[in-house]
């Protein structure tokens, strides 16, 4: 069964015209899988990516996200769905600047119920896992970019998610870096991890197995 199936999935903002951001998508993602979407500025790729991980309801069409229908979940189950089984990893990092690595790792695991002692366990190790062992208690403030990264993956695999969504995650770093990033994506997608990341980078799309593009809200090869 696919982790993600997307059927004829439409976005409207409403306003003076409406803006018809994603216009009839269908997709499935099935499990392992590594999945590039890239499009120019404009053309959807942030709305169907929080369509896809759950943030966002569409306006027509159905999402199942690990088999559950996002259209005809609650708020509440909604939150659930994607503090349980959704990771995602981002351009901006989005680390908060006042915590060390494992306890920015451990917010992963923060709205599971999971003891705090268990969350840094589980934290520490998603941290060696990324190759940051040596960081562990390092103030993020203090840390480069591609080790941010490199944090912000580890928070979004700590829960071992269904899927994890990465929108440019290598679009703030070096290209240098950036390949290092695109390695250890590729490395927890070879460890299982199911992958879909959004880039306009060609190098970051030709490292994923699948590639599909965007064009004015709908998919195009
Ligand atoms: P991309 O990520 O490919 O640059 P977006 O999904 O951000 O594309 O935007 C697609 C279109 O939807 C754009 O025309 C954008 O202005 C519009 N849009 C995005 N979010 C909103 C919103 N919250 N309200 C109204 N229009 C939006
Ligand atoms: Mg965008």
């Amino acid at each position: 069964m696919p982790v993600l199936e997307l059927h004829d999935v439409r976005k409207t903002y409403p306003g003076e015209p409406p803006v018809e951001s994603v216009r009839g998508v269908s997709l499935a993602v099935e499990p392992g899988e590594m999945l590039a979407i890239t499009g120019a500025s404009g053309s959807g790729k942030s709305t169907l990516l929080n369509l896809m991980s759950a943030l966002d309801r569409p306006t027509e069409g159905s999402v199942r996200l690990d088999g559950q229908p996002v259209e005809a979940l609650r708020d509440r189950e909604l939150a659930g769905l994607r503090a349980h089984r959704v990771g995602v990893v981002f351009q901006q990092f989005f680390l908060l600047e006042a915590l060390n690595a494992v306890d920015n790792v451990a917010q992963g695991l923060l709205y599971r119920g999971v003891p705090a002692g268990t969350r840094r366990a589980a934290a520490e190790a998603a941290l060696h896992q990324v190759g940051l062992g040596h960081r562990v208690r390092h103030r993020v403030t203090k840390l480069s970019g591609g080790e941010r990264q490199r944090v912000a993956i580890a928070r979004a695999v700590v829960g071992r998610p269904a899927i994890v969504f990465a929108d440019e995650p290598t679009g703030n770093l070096d290209s240098a870096t950036g390949k290092e990033i695109m390695a250890l994506i590729g490395e927890l997608n070879q460890g299982g991890v199911t992958m879909v990341i959004v880039t306009h980078e060609p190098a970051v799309a030709g490292a994923c197995h699948r590639h599909v593009m965007m064009r004015d809200g709908r998919l195009v090869g």
